[in-house]
């Protein structure tokens, strides 16, 4: 029998822990600490009190930063950040914010900081079809920019920034959806940190933001008390109704990485085998695989690649499906294959697609 869960490629939501997975499926029937259904438990129980509380801690401990952050569970995902944040820090001010236009993501971010004040596109991959990344010395950034607004990782094309951008004077903000606890990422280095579960961590439902408390200071206070990050702050993330559910698997998410995986370093480790092998099946395939990336951009969570034609694509797509490989199709945006590398996605799960790719390849070459 395969092994459940192991052979999920999707590009979100991902695939999820067996281990976890285990512990949910008890959870829903009952979370034994409570004798209730994990749907069914109140969020102002003091259980509930004590999984935010453990989670909060969990995610500081990951990531190595201090209790100056806020570690906030918000609702809207990650397009809701796209818009908190300008209204948060842009709404009012005359300076421009700094964008990066990285790929599909951050092309969605861009309008709705417009909507709320000026913005300095730093650098735009339209122009080379957002197969690549920027160098330091591309980015052009604005002067007295109130924060600067980037994706570690391009989730559609594959591209992940491999270094922490920006300047240490200007806030950083960075969408760290794809890419959130894959590996450790100098967080102390960012004033704001926005993800939501469903690509890497959990279900969706829930948005983890880790906020720097002085970044706040001169912040946009007239705003809808969702919207403020402050009423979340106060309410400890329990301003209305929270998403019980999803919170609770990012925690037994969190749990695992700390103690079956032995944290973020080590979660690299595992995932750059991951990448490493299948990137190394296409650049072993005398041109049948094309990868989409710039090899210096290449994304350890998302493979990006093309074979020779649409129609060879679909016929990948198919066999792979029949042979257990599932969510391998590109973004609806762009086409072609992707093979999404979560966290939860194991490397014998890699090892197979890559065998599968090695036989497909035989029997399709010219
Ligand atoms: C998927 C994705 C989004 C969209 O997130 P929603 O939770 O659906 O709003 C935003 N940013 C990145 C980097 C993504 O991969």
């Amino acid at each position: 029998m395969k092994p459940r869960n192991s052979l999920n490629f999707s590009g979100g939501p991902g695939a999820l822990p067996e281990s976890v997975l285990r512990q949910v499926q008890k959870a829903i029937l009952e979370v034994p600490e409570v004798g209730l259904s994990i749907l069914g438990i109140s969020h102002r129980s003091d259980w509930f009190a004590s999984v935010i509380t453990e989670l909060e801690n969990n995610i500081r401990t990951l990531l190595g930063v201090s209790d100056n952050y806020h570690v906030l569970f918000l609702q809207g995902g990650a397009t809701q950040q796209f818009s908190m944040v300008p209204m948060t820090l842009l709404r009012g001010k005359t300076h421009a914010a700094d964008y990066l236009h990285t790929g599909y993501w951050s092309g969605k971010a861009i309008p709705e900081a417009k909507r709320e004040g000026p913005v300095n596109v730093a650098w735009s991959g339209a122009d080379s079809g957002f197969n690549r990344l920027p160098g330091d010395d591309e980015l052009a950034f604005s002067a007295d920019a109130p924060y600067i607004h980037y994706i570690s990782n391009e989730t559609v094309e594959g591209l992940q920034f491999h270094r922490v951008l920006g300047r240490d004077d200007v806030p950083r903000v960075c969408d760290m959806s794809s890419d959130f606890l894959s590996r450790p990422c100098e967080a102390e280095r960012y004033s704001l940190i926005y993800a939501h579960a469903q690509k890497n961590i959990g279900p969706a439902g829930v948005t983890v933001v880790l906020v720097r408390d002085e970044l706040l200071n001169d912040a946009n206070a007239d705003l809808p008390g969702f919207l403020n990050y402050r009423s979340h702050i106060q309410a400890h993330s329990n301003f209305n109704t929270p998403p019980v559910f999803a919170i609770y698997v990012v925690l037994l998410v969190s749990r695992w990485l700390m103690n079956e995986i032995g944290g973020v370093a080590s979660m690299a480790e595992i995932n750059h085998s991951k990448a490493e092998l299948l990137y190394r099946m296409l650049d072993n395939s005398d041109g049948f695989y094309r990868g989409r990336a710039a090899v210096r951009d290449r994304s350890l969570m998302n493979v990006v690649f093309n074979l020779p034609s649409p129609e060879m694509e679909r016929r990948f797509l198919s066999d792979a499906l029949e042979a257990g490989f599932s969510g391998l199709a590109g973004h609806r945006a762009i086409g072609g294959i992707r093979a999404s590398i979560y966290n939860a996605l194991t490397l014998s799960a890699v090892e197979q697609l890559a065998g599968f790719m090695e036989d497909f390849r035989r029997a399709h070459k010219a």
